[in-house]
């Protein structure tokens, strides 16, 4: 444990610790010199957004040779007594004792100054950025949402299972895959002119993990709830604001669901995690919504009191042919939406989240369930305003002699999915689950416009420098 008096920035900022004999550690944000011979310091130790004020007299004996010296990025421990204080947005602020500093950060060199930098620009500093209020600020929000997740699978009797992260199957081909290998490109094994994979490290072509679903089928179908929430990679090539190519997904799987309990549980869920970070986000969402996007707090408000609309893909596309509205990609019944389409329909039309439901068969994939109309599949995709889609999901197909029709429809060989046929072989069930990207609804909630900027990290073609 720390020793007594040792308050993080969060809580110093708190009227109740006024009075106590305190030590912080930080970042000194900013430093101001007052006539009257002493300075003021802003320290912020990233526990919350907000900056804690710290007033360092001239009689520290360190005041000339270090104090007046400490510019933004320098670390520091700050022993003092915490006060309440007059000054405006602060309800607290700590007279310092002592003050150690840890680390310089030259004012030449140090690229965080005053000024703020753009987020492309910050993107080249992935390694800095943590210390701005919005990365902080993301970050924050990054972890309530994945703590809401985790609580609210655990309280409806989900049991979390890990799927591979390496696997041979592709899931219908969510997405390009990156390939897993440890043959040497200069020299391949060759066997009749191609690449023998039969000497690759697994004895069989393999790659990176575009979607965890049919795995979790198998413990669905064995366990009953479970969910998944790991890394995704997708090689897509596609340079958009919601697109990366390594993300993380979390996919529940549910047996004896179908496609109305499956969207009842996306609108629960998608409701709790606003609510959650709501309450215990507020400072960070305030942010968001003076310096980023104005309209974050009123659209999370309408996410979280209001009821989702749920209609057909058939009744989306009468909308959008009937609106008027000019489309760059035209709109007609058989081809998937676009994100423009989405969107229009979730900003401009219905104002909410949407369920889109019931989608063509040719456009969605094998395991999905056939509807008694033959032409559609017990598919849903959950739009809301600026992302469009947030989770994609379907009934899946429990009729063996159905799913083996469609997989041959789509030229699979029914072979390599010997393992998922079997879920229908042997104590088949309806069932059903949905996957939601992590960044995506991260995006959402802050109002962040791309997605790199909501991810420590973000892999997209052409840059994965950190
Ligand atoms: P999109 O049409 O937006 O590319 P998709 O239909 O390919 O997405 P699914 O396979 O349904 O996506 O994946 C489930 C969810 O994962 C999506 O609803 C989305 O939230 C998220 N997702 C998919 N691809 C990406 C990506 N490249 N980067 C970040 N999130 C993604
Ligand atoms: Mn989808």
């Amino acid at each position: 444990m720390a020793e007594a008096g040792l308050l993080s920035v969060a809580q110093a900022r708190r009227v109740e610790n006024v009075g106590k004999q305190v030590r912080l550690q930080g970042w000194v944000r900013t430093r101001r010199d007052s006539k009257g011979g002493f300075s003021f310091l802003e320290l912020n130790d990233g526990t919350c957004l907000a900056n804690v004020q710290v007033i360092a007299e001239a009689a520290l004996p360190n005041y000339q040779s270090e104090v007046l010296k400490l510019s933004a990025g320098c670390s520091v421990r700050i022993d003092g007594l915490l006060k309440e204080s007059a000054g405006k947005g602060q309800a607290t602020e700590v007279v310092a004792s002592a003050i150690q500093v840890f680390g310089w950060a030259d004012p030449e060199e140090y690229p965080l100054q005053k000024k703020r930098h753009s987020f492309e620009k910050l993107r080249e500093w992935a390694h800095l950025r943590p210390r701005t209020n919005t990365f902080g600020a993301v970050m924050r929000v990054r972890n309530c949402v994945s703590q809401s997740i985790h609580r609210f699978f655990q309280e409806h009797g989900f049991l979390y299972v890990h799927t591979p992260i390496i696997t041979a199957s592709d899931c219908e081909g969510a997405g390009a895959m990156f390939r897993v290998t440890t043959i040497d490109p200069e020299k391949p094994p060759k066997s009749a002119g191609k690449v023998d994979y039969a000497q690759d490290f697994f004895g069989r072509p393999s790659y990176l993990t575009v979607s965890g679903q049919l795995e979790a089928e198998i413990f669905a179908t064995s366990l009953g709830r479970v969910y998944t929430f790991g890394p995704t990679f997708r090689a897509e090539n596609s340079n958009t604001s919601r697109h990366l190519a390594e993300f993380w997904m979390i996919e529940p799987e549910m047996a004896f669901f179908d496609l109305n309990d499956n969207m009842d549980l996306a609108e629960q869920f998608l409701k709790r995690i606003v609510h959650d970070v709501l309450t215990e986000c507020e400072e960070d969402i305030a942010f968001f919504n003076q310096f980023v996007d104005d309209s974050v707090l009123a659209t999370l408000q309408i996410v979280a009191n209001n009821e989702f609309k749920r209609l057909t893909y058939t009744e989306a596309v009468e909308i959008l042919e009937k609106s008027g509205h000019e489309f760059e990609f035209p709109v007609n019944w058989g081809t998937d939406l676009q994100s423009e389409h989405e969107r229009y329909l979730t900003e401009q039309h219905f104002k909410c989240p949407v369920i889109l439901y019931d989608y063509p068969r040719t456009i969605k994939p094998f395991y999905m369930r056939l509807n008694d109309d033959d032409r559609t599949v017990r598919a849903m995709d959950v739009l809301v305003p600026k992302v469009g889609e947030i989770i994609g999901g379907s009934q899946r197909e429990e009729r063996l002699d159905v799913l083996e029709a469609r997989m041959r429809d789509q030229d699979l060989n029914l072979d390599d999915y010997w393992w998922y046929r079997d879920l229908r072989r042997f104590g088949t069930v309806p069932h059903a689950g949905f996957g939601l990207g992590f960044e995506r609804v991260v995006q959402f909630i802050t109002g962040m416009a791309n997605i790199r900027d909501v991810i420590p990290f973000p892999r997209t073609p052409g840059n994965a420098e950190f």
